[in-house]
C-alpha cells in the first residue's frame, strides 16, 4: 500500500517553468505539484521531449511565443497515459503531441507530466520507441510534411535537385535524410561550412554556403532546383523561388533568418512556381498521422540516432539558448528523467 508520505511525493514533478512577472521573463527546472497542471482530458506521465526552435524561443524569451504565465516550456512530448476521461486512451497507452498551442498557451512536455485534450494526442506510431519519436519531434514531422508537400506536387528524383536551407537544423537534417533516403539529389545550403561532411553523410550532394542566398538577390535567377525545403525565410526563401526550375515547388516552414519575404511575382507568373505553407501546429489529425506513419516507414533509425544527442531536463534552458545561436546540429532529444 502507498503511504501517505509516498502519496505526497509522487504528485511533485518537474518541469522547465516559464515565468513573466514584475521581476521580467525567467524560465528554470523546478518541482512543481501535479495541481499545476493545467485541465484536461489525458494526464501523460513524459518520457521524451525534445528542443525546437520555438522552444528556444520559449525558454529565452526571444520571440513571443508563450502566451499564459507560468506555464511549462515544451512543444511536444512522447510518453504513457497515466489516467484518461476519453474512451480512446487507456492508462499505459503510448502518445505523442506535436503543437497544438502545447508549450505556448497550455502547459507542455518539458516537464515529467502533461495534461492536455485527448483531441490532441495520437497513438505513437507503430515501429517508434518514445526516444525515437522525439528524436523526430516537431522538426522532423515539419520535415516530412514539407517532402509530402513536394511529392504532391508530383516531384520526383527525375524531376531535378531539391534544396534544403538551414541544413544543420532539425528541420533540415530531417529532411535531408528523408529526401536522400527517397533517391532525390539534394543540395545542402549551410551557414556552417566545417559540417559539410556531416551533411554529406545524411546524403547531401552538394553543399552551397548560407551566403550565397541570404543577400538581397535578382527577381529571377539560374533554375538550379525542382524543389525546395525551406526553414529559414526571408531573402533566403526569395532566392530559393527565384532559382527554382520551370513548374517546381517550395514548401515553406520556417523563419530561422527571418520573418519577411521581399520577393517579386516573377518566379510565379514567369515560372509557374508554386509556393507550399507547411504547418504543423494546428494541422488536422489525419495530415499528422499521414506523416507520422510515412516518418515511421521511410526515415532511417540508425540515420536518425547518428543525428540525435540526448540531454536531461535541466540542460534544456542551456540548449534552448544553444538552438537560437545556432550552435546545435540535428535534433536534441530531452530525457525528462534525467
Ligand atoms: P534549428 O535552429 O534546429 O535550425 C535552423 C537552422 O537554420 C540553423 O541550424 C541554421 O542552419 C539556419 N539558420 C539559423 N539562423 C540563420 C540565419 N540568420 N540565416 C540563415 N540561416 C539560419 O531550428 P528547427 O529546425 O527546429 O526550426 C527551423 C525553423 O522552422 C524555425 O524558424 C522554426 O520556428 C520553424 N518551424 C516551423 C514549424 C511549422 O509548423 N511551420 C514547425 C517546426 C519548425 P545552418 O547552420 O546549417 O545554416
Amino acid at each position: 500500500m502507498t503511504s501517505y508520505s509516498e502519496k505526497a511525493t509522487s504528485t511533485m514533478f518537474k518541469a522547465i517553468v516559464v515565468e513573466k512577472d514584475e521581476s521580467g521573463y525567467r524560465a528554470g527546472l523546478k518541482e512543481v505539484d501535479e495541481s499545476a497542471l493545467p485541465a484536461g482530458d489525458v494526464t501523460v506521465r513524459v518520457a521524451y521531449s525534445t528542443i525546437n526552435y520555438k522552444d528556444g524561443l520559449a525558454i529565452t524569451g526571444k520571440g513571443p511565443v508563450v502566451r499564459k504565465f507560468p506555464l511549462h516550456a515544451g512543444i511536444d512530448f512522447a510518453g504513457t497515459v497515466e489516467a484518461s476521461d476519453d474512451a480512446r486512451f487507456k492508462p499505459g497507452d503510448k502518445v505523442v503531441l506535436n503543437g497544438w498551442g502545447v508549450g505556448e498557451s497550455h502547459s507542455g512536455g518539458l516537464a515529467q507530466k502533461a495534461r492536455v485534450k485527448a483531441d490532441w494526442l495520437m497513438p505513437l506510431p507503430a515501429g517508434l520507441t518514445e526516444r525515437q519519436a522525439m528524436a523526430i519531434g516537431t522538426a522532423g514531422y515539419t520535415a516530412m510534411l514539407c517532402v509530402l508537400a513536394l511529392q504532391r506536387h508530383g516531384l520526383t528524383p527525375a524531376s531535378g535537385d531539391i534544396l534544403v536551407t538551414g541544413a544543420n537544423g532539425g528541420v533540415g537534417s530531417v529532411a535531408i535524410t528523408l529526401l536522400a533516403q527517397l533517391g532525390f539529389r539534394v543540395a545542402a545550403s549551410t551557414g556552417r561550412l566545417q559540417e559539410a561532411d556531416y551533411l554529406k553523410s545524411l546524403g547531401a550532394a552538394d553543399i552551397i554556403a548560407r551566403d550565397e542566398l541570404s543577400g538581397p538577390g535578382k527577381p529571377l535567377g539560374k533554375e538550379r532546383w525542382a524543389g525546395v525545403v525551406d526553414s529559414v525565410g526571408s531573402h533566403t526563401l526569395v532566392n530559393a523561388c527565384a532559382g527554382t526550375r520551370y513548374g517546381g515547388a517550395v514548401a515553406a516552414c520556417g523563419l530561422a533568418q527571418g520573418m519577411d519575404f521581399p520577393a517579386t511575382v516573377a518566379p510565379f507568373i514567369l515560372r509557374g512556381i508554386t509556393l507550399y505553407g507547411v504547418d504543423s501546429v494546428v494541422a488536422p489529425q489525419a495530415v499528422r498521422r499521414a506523416a507520422w506513419d510515412r516518418l515511421a516507414i521511410d526515415l532511417d533509425l540508425d540515420r536518425l540516432e547518428a543525428i540525435t544527442h540526448e540531454i536531461g531536463l535541466g540542460e534544456a534552458l542551456q540548449a534552448g539558448a544553444d538552438i537560437l545561436a545556432g550552435r546545435i546540429r540535428g535534433r536534441v532529444v530531452v530525457n525528462v528523467n534525467r
